[in-house]
């Protein structure tokens, strides 16, 4: 039996300390406890399941969940959870504990292959988008064999994917795992044009590389802006922000090293592969990068990492922000999805090959990505559009809400050739018919890194830098994996029925390169020059805010592919439409009435009780001596009674423009109303308050200031 004790017996006496190799993954049942504990017919029967897909008999599922079982309680579980990833966009569980009565009075661990496979979660709670009508509150959990069951506390957690009694998906993880298996048929079939006929399938690969901002626990408590919605509503800019570029890959800090030493090691034994970590670009701000794996486990990984950064920040005295933009005026947190696509032969499709063969098929994978972002910008902007996000994507930060390609300017002069039909290097007149020359070895060049595209490659692999810090990476994934497998499937199509496959191949990657050149670009993507650009010569896209992308969901040519692909179904794709504007308008309204709340209550006292001060002191400054001015204080006091004049005013402004809201006949009217008045008037509101903190005394500031926030973790 695996054991978690067994695991580190070995250490008797504790004189041994423990290595990594020794504890990684061991609270999770993967195949190497698979192995020590089914009976091998169970275990192939199962692996079958994992790597084919093949149904799992009921026999096989009771074996499994009574190891399952066995190997949780001996490790120190009493529970056991279904976890699934609902639209919140958080993970759910609902624990039910192994016992059962038996009849001396005591009790029994049990767990039944029924239990492992299927759950029955009370549902009505979770968005669903109008798919259920809370009546109908049964929502099914189905086990997802493919992504390694862990426990967590005290609790064995098994990954599933949720949906409706109908069948429809009310989870990211079920058009996740579509979307893969869509990309893989694709991929088949043009691996099989291209001779190939031992590869069994082909998977996508990810690896997140995670930002976060750390700050001190009782300062973050005492900010109820930070508390309700996760980022500051208010706060004056300090004197130093990130302007001098000294916290980016600068020394950690003691409580933070401390901090990401038992975050790595909680994550190790999770199986987690956490790899690297750094400072970020803005103070208080750091990155997090897992070693790439195949996108439903990523996915998981990523929804758990994010989990354990938080409570293992509480542990610390720290708070983990993963808001998109805690703080204005420093940079935002991101999440950058590497992706590639790889055989179950570990070979990597998006690295360019040896011989004229591997080059060109390359060459087809790399267009068939570039033909997918450019008419799927839509759904990449879409699947990163929340209304935290937009305070990234929507302002003058990298990246922007424009998509666009960045390829280098190997890569880039080598698609200009064949485009034109002249040689690549004019020199050794190299000509770059496929199929016939050898491509040059491109090698991932670490100085020609572009850091402003929001999709770049990075030589073997695409780096997507859209997402949101706190983003589950399904969505990206989801619309990534069908928009290439749609331009595979266009492809296959064509070169099934070529006679000529060399020419027709030819054709058609020159006719990618032609029709979607408009998408690449090697420059400055924070330039307001290339937002020009961009949608004026070039006509691509720039949705700034999430209410702006969203209902192109809808389009017919969206429904069509991601229908087509067996991706999602109309009503997925109108629930996901609802729920989407749904959590942009409920972030924004608990935003708005915490800050005319926080303005009101804390604020505006705050400022009149200063004021009151400064009028009390030159008052008894006057009382001693008729003739003196008291100019300072008394010029304060205007400027602060002013500004107390304008929060009041600007709250309840605030206030009513809310109220408007409720008159909203649809929830795209809704959103609307909240990107063109409920967020203007928030600004203005801010403006107000952050004016008053820079005139007002620092003991009367009712809570921690930015640079209280930004530099308090030593
Ligand atoms: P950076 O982008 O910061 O220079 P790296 O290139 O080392 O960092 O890696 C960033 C992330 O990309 C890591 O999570 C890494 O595992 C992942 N990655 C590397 N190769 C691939 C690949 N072929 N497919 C998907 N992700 C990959
Ligand atoms: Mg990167």
């Amino acid at each position: 039996m695996f054991t978690i004790e067994g695991a580190f017996a070995s250490f008797s006496g504790g004189f041994i300390m423990k290595t990594v190799s020794d504890y990684f993954g061991c609270l999770v049942f993967d195949d190497r406890v698979m192995k020590a504990t089914l009976s091998s017919k169970v275990y192939n029967s199962l692996k079958k399941t994992i790597d084919e897909g093949a149904q799992l008999d009921i026999g096989v599922a009771n074996a499994v969940a009574d190891a399952m079982k066995d190997w949780a309680v001996a490790n120190g579980a009493t529970h056991y959870t279904h976890w699934f990833q609902p639209l919140t966009g958080i993970t759910a569980e609902k624990h039910d504990s192994f016992i059962s009565p038996s009849p001396d009075g005591g009790v029994i661990m049990e767990f039944s292959g029924k239990e492992l496979i299927k759950g029955e979660p009370d549902a009505s709670s979770f968005p669903s988008g109008g798919l259920r009508a809370t009546f109908e509150a049964r929502g099914y959990t189905a086990w997802d064999p493919t992504s390694y069951a862990f426990i967590k506390g005290k609790t064995l957690c098994i990954p599933t994917a949720f949906c409706s009694y109908g069948g429809e998906a009310l989870d990211k993880k079920t058009p996740l795992l579509r979307s893969m298996e869509a990309l893989n048929k694709q991929a088949l079939r043009i691996l099989r044009l291209f001779g190939n006929d031992t590869v069994k399938c082909v998977r996508t690969s990810v690896g997140p590389e995670q930002e976060y901002f750390l700050v001190d626990k009782e300062m973050y408590e005492k900010r109820r802006d930070l508390r309700f919605t996760g980022r500051t509503l208010f706060g004056a800019k300090p004197p130093k922000g990130q302007e001098m570029d000294d916290h980016y890959f600068g020394v950690i800090k003691p409580r933070v090293a401390a901090y990401m030493e038992e975050l790595n090691d909680e994550l190790w034994k999770l199986g987690i592969l956490a790899k690297t970590e750094h400072n970020e670009v803005a103070p208080a701000q750091h990155e997090l990068a897992p070693i790439y794996t195949t996108t439903n486990i990523a996915t998981d990984h990523n929804q758990l990492t994010m989990e354990i950064m938080q409570k293992v920040a509480a542990k610390h005295g720290l708070v983990c922000l993963l808001h998109e933009k805690p703080f204005a005026g420093v940079n935002g947190s991101g999440k950058h999805n590497n992706w590639s696509l790889a055989t179950d032969a570990g070979v990597n499709l998006l690295s360019p090959g040896e011989t004229p063969y591997e080059n060109a098929q390359f060459l087809l994978f790399l267009c068939a990505v570039i033909k997918a972002v450019d008419d799927y910008q839509d759904l990449l902007r879409i699947s990163v559009a929340t209304a935290g996000n937009d305070h990234r994507l929507g302002a003058n930060e990298a990246p922007p809400a424009v998509v666009s390609i960045f390829l280098g300017d190997e890569l880039s002069a080598i698609l200009d050739a064949i485009e034109a039909d002249t040689p690549y290097n004019a020199a050794e007149k190299t000509q770059m018919k496929l199929g016939v020359d050898v491509l040059p070895k491109f090698n991932r060049d670490t100085t020609d890194r572009n850091r402003t595209s929001p999709f770049a490659f990075t030589g073997n692999k695409f780096e997507f830098r859209m997402l949101g810090s706190s983003n589950s990476i399904a969505c990206a994934n989801i619309m990534l994996n069908t928009a290439v497998a749609e331009s595979l499937k266009v492809y296959a199509d064509r070169l099934e029925e070529a006679t000529d496959f060399e020419n027709a191949l030819h054709e058609m990657i020159r006719k990618t390169i032609k029709d979607h050149k408009n998408i690449i670009f090697n420059g400055n993507g924070y330039d307001d020059a290339w937002i020009k650009e961009a949608t004026e010569n070039r006509g691509l896209l720039n949705y700034r805010t999430t209410p702006d992308c969203v209902p192109h969901l809808l389009d017919k040519k969206n429904v069509q592919m991601l229908t087509s692909h067996g991706v999602f179904s109309e009503a997925e794709l109108n629930s996901r439409y609802e729920i989407t504007l749904e959590n942009y308008c409920k972030t924004v309204v608990i935003e708005a009435n915490t800050m005319a709340d926080m303005a009101k209550t804390e604020i505006a006292p705050a400022v009149e009780a200063y004021a009151a001060e400064l009028a009390k002191s030159a008052a008894a400054k006057k009382a001693l001596d008729e003739s003196v001015a008291c100019s300072y204080e008394c010029g304060l006091v205007k400027k602060l009674s002013a500004l107390t004049d304008r929060i009041a005013e600007k709250a309840d402004e605030l206030e009513d423009a809310l109220v408007v809201l409720h008159k909203a006949e649809n929830i795209g009217e809704e959103a609307n109303t909240i990107r063109d008045s409920v967020l203007v008037r928030m600004c203005e509101l801010r403006v107000a308050c952050d004016e008053a903190e820079k005139i007002t005394a620092k003991k009367y500031w009712p809570f921690p200031t930015y640079g209280d926030l930004l530099f308090g973790v030593k």
